[in-house]
């Protein structure tokens, strides 16, 4: 009885002592809720490929900007331009608790062959969660130029009913 009320403690201890010493060693400890954060989406079923008919959060250009104002930095051009390019491989949408998940897979400005995954939860106007891979993308207020292609394809597809999207053999699978 006294053993197993003394075990718990000291390994909790032990615990908060190494932490403390990494503290003093690299500055404050990442904790694993921060390097994992993912932003809770339905079941994978649940996506469909975006079409004209889909239903998508109804965004606008003036949402994107503000998004975009808010993160300080300068990047809706070329975020853009990376559009108009076909930056953009993929766009899944789902709707699930009144919310709206959209799943995009946006390709690397500097190298081509990297993708990067993103994740946007959104209502109406309004922009909720966002995360992408990149550095400056970690959830769940992502700020980052893949987060934008992937708003702005979906503005698209709201004004002008079309996106634009460099499909791929994995694109036509679904
Ligand atoms: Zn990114």
């Amino acid at each position: 009885m006294q053993l197993h009320c003394l075990f718990i403690p000291t390994k909790l201890f032990v615990y908060g002592y190494r932490l403390e010493d990494y503290d003093k060693l690299f500055g404050p400890v990442v904790t694993d809720s921060e390097v994992v954060f993912k932003i809770k989406v339905p079941e994978p079923e649940s996506f469909r490929d975006i079409t004209s008919n889909s239903a998508i959060p109804d965004l606008d250009m003036a949402d994107i900007e503000l998004f975009s104002q808010l993160s300080g930095r300068e990047n809706l051009k070329t975020s853009l331009n990376m559009y108009d390019e076909y930056f953009l491989m993929s766009c899944r949408v789902a709707f699930f608790n009144a919310d709206y998940y959209i799943t995009g897979m946006v390709a690397s400005e500097m190298r081509k062959h990297i993708v990067y995954n993103v994740t946007v939860k959104a209502k109406s106007h309004l922009i909720l969660e966002t995360q992408c891979e990149c550095a400056a993308g970690m959830g769940p207020y992502g700020q980052c130029k893949h987060i934008l292609v992937v708003l702005i394809g979906i503005t698209d597809m709201v004004q002008h009913r079309r996106i634009k999207m460099k499909t791929s053999i994995t694109n036509r699978q679904k």
